[in-house]
């Protein structure tokens, strides 16, 4: 545990170092939970953007995308129930002014007794060998049993008490499972408030209640009020998807852990229209697909897991998230949700306008179902950084530090290098470089011995690096270094793109 907090402080301060993401307006100190993506951040973020629009938008026929303003009008928010129901429930540690999130600390205390589990599992597999059955022994195991009963009961009663906006019940829940804050240790609480999450602000010179706007809590509300626009204009046939990748905003009561939780942050979102009954089968579907798209990556299998949500959003009849183990443990990095016809049938009723499909094979009108994937790109950003991340300790006993990105979404492709600055090898390089540059984000580097270099690029991802030296003066040859096999090898100049392509190519991604 100890040893993946580390980790969480490393990355930080390597996204810092080498100009992935800064803290926001660091010169007046910062802000709370507010981060700048810098030079290379900016191209590692647009490029899990890029890996998003083209798997989801532009690989489907089906499937458009847009870009809606964040400031939408008012009557929104009420039709969507943001106004009345984007509340979390709120409770504060009387000693440590500390406040929390009353479902997160009951959450985090199922999440101790599942891990009670585990090591009583780990423990008699030890013991048993290969003979173990694990299966067998969870079904089995009295101890085992005994906490799975329990964690039924909590979630059960949090289910409960937050479906029916019991909050005396939720701090009775706290209060039973004598939940201590985690900072002074004490059970002081105050009672469970509702905190409405939405930001508000005011449009043009007049205050008051009628100029009241919100900045946007999440980017679906932009596609579903454009439904019939994008429906009629690109004459899309149900099923059919809207996707967006846009800012939204929330004031969350507890803002940390990195670009993890923000206030400010970026959403990739996308809204599929099906036949009412048939939603369930796209769900799966989307389920499944989003999986995939997460698992292209290569980070390695063991990072995911599907966890099927008991408390249900207000407009949602099924939902799951696609959790990534972050350095902070398993966290919820997608959602995929069943909104049901909720949206639309709100926006119909509030605006007074159809938002209706006429199905011709049906010869039938009717309010489409919605089955939704929505994806926290900063989220995204940090898990890909933290996977990538690695401390390599090399044969001969020296360390590297490599961030080990999915070459597609590296921030530089490659790095040219000439072997000195003298004897026109740097013209020689720049040459290189103005030719690649027009097929790959390229970086020039002379500064420092190559080994200096080498090492710069891999602790920036970069997956090839190029030597140019006197060899390459006389046989128009280079060396191409392999970022995470370190092996270098003498190729022609004229062979270069064909050989960074294979492996930076997003059709290698797109195809798995
Ligand atoms: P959480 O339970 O972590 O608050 P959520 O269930 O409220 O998240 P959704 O409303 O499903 O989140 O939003 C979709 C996605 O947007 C999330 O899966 C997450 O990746 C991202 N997201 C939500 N809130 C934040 C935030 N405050 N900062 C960064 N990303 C966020």
């Amino acid at each position: 545990m100890e040893q993946k907090e580390d980790l969480l402080k490393e990355v930080i301060s390597h996204a810092k170092e080498y100009g992935f993401v800064f803290p926001s307006s660091e010169i007046y100190d910062g802000l709370a939970a507010t981060y700048d993506y810098g030079q290379l951040g900016a191209e590692l973020k647009n490029n899990i953007k890029q890996y998003w629009w083209k798997a989801m938008v532009q690989m489907h026929d089906n499937i458009v995308g847009i870009d809606a303003s964040i400031f939408m009008h008012p009557t929104t928010w009420k039709a969507s129930g943001h106004v009345d129901a984007f509340n979390d429930p709120l409770i504060d540690n009387k000693d440590s002014k500390k406040r929390y999130r009353a479902d997160v600390l009951i959450e985090e205390h199922i999440e101790k007794i599942r891990q009670k589990i585990n090591k009583e599992v780990e423990k008699a597999a030890k013991k048993f060998g290969d003979a173990f059955d694990e299966a067998q022994f969870r079904a089995t195991n009295p101890n085992v049993l005994r906490n799975e009963t329990k964690i039924t009961e909590i979630e059960d009663r949090m289910r409960v008490t937050l479906e029916n906006n019991d909050l005396e019940g939720v701090k009775q829940l706290i209060e039973d499972l004598e939940i201590v804050c985690p900072i002074s240790g004490s059970r002081n609480w105050t009672e469970v408030r509702q905190f409405n999450l939405m930001f508000s602000t005011e449009m043009g010179s007049v205050a008051g209640d009628a100029s009241t706007i919100y900045l946007r809590p999440e980017t679906a509300q932009g596609i579903f009020v454009n439904f019939l626009n994008v429906q009629k204009t690109g004459r899309m046939k149900i099923p059919f998807g809207i996707a967006q990748i846009g800012k939204a905003f929330r004031n969350e009561i507890v803002a940390r852990q990195f670009i993890f939780r923000m206030r400010e942050f970026e959403q990739m979102e996308m809204q599929f229209f099906v036949r009412p009954g048939e939603e369930m089968k796209w769900y799966n579907h989307w389920k499944e697909t989003r999986l995939k798209w997460h698992k292209a990556l290569g980070l390695g299998e063991k990072y995911y897991r599907e966890h099927d949500h008991i408390k249900l959003a207000h407009y949602a009849n099924a939902a799951c998230d696609i959790e990534f183990d972050f350095p902070m443990g398993f966290k919820e990095l997608e959602g995929i949700h069943s909104r049901t016809d909720f949206d639309l049938k709100q926006h119909e009723q509030y605006s007074g306008k159809k938002l209706q499909y006429f199905d011709p094979e049906l010869n039938q009108n009717y309010v489409p179902y919605v089955v939704e994937t929505s994806v926290g790109l900063d989220r995204m950003f940090l898990a890909v950084m933290s996977a990538s991340y690695k401390n390599e300790q090399l044969e001969d006993g020296s360390e590297r530090v490599v961030l080990r990105l999915p070459a597609q979404l590296a921030p530089y492709k490659v790095a040219v290098m000439p072997l000195t600055k003298k004897d026109g090898l740097p013209e020689k390089a720049n040459e290189i470089l103005d030719d690649l540059r027009f097929d790959f984000n390229c970086q020039y580097d002379e500064k420092d011995s190559p080994g200096k270099r080498y090492r710069r690029q891999d602790a920036i991802g970069t997956p090839y690096c190029i030597m140019v030296d006197h060899q390459t003066l006389e046989d128009n040859t280079v060396t191409i270094r392999d970022r995470d096999t370190m092996l270098q090898e003498r190729v022609a100049i004229t062979d270069l793109r064909s050989k960074i392509d294979a492996k930076v190519s997003w059709r290698n991604l797109l195809t798995k």
